[in-house]
C-alpha cells in the first residue's frame, strides 16, 4: 500500500482530515508526507525557503502511533 497521505507542517491536518473550514494544499511534498495546506498559508515563506519545521502540535500528531495500534474505539 503506498502512502499517499500529508500532513500539515503548522496545523497537523492531512487529506482525510481536512481544517474545520476546509483547506487544500498550498505546498504539498508526498514523498516527505508533508504539505502546508490554505490555512497556514503563512508557513509558505518558510516551506520556500527549505524550513520544513514542524510545529509543536502537528510533531506530537506525527509521533503518535496510530499506524502500529489498529484497535478502534
Ligand atoms: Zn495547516
Ligand atoms: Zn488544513
Amino acid at each position: 500500500m503506498t502512502n499517499q497521505l500529508a500532513t500539515c507542517i503548522e496545523c497537523g491536518c492531512n487529506d482525510f482530515q481536512a481544517c474545520e473550514h476546509g483547506c487544500w494544499w498550498v505546498r504539498v511534498d508526498y514523498k516527505a508526507g508533508l504539505g502546508v495546506c490554505s490555512e497556514c498559508a503563512h508557513r509558505v515563506k518558510d516551506w520556500d525557503r527549505g524550513d520544513q519545521t514542524l510545529s509543536g502540535a502537528t510533531r506530537m500528531l506525527l509521533e503518535t502511533p496510530s499506524g502500529t495500534d489498529c484497535r478502534h474505539e
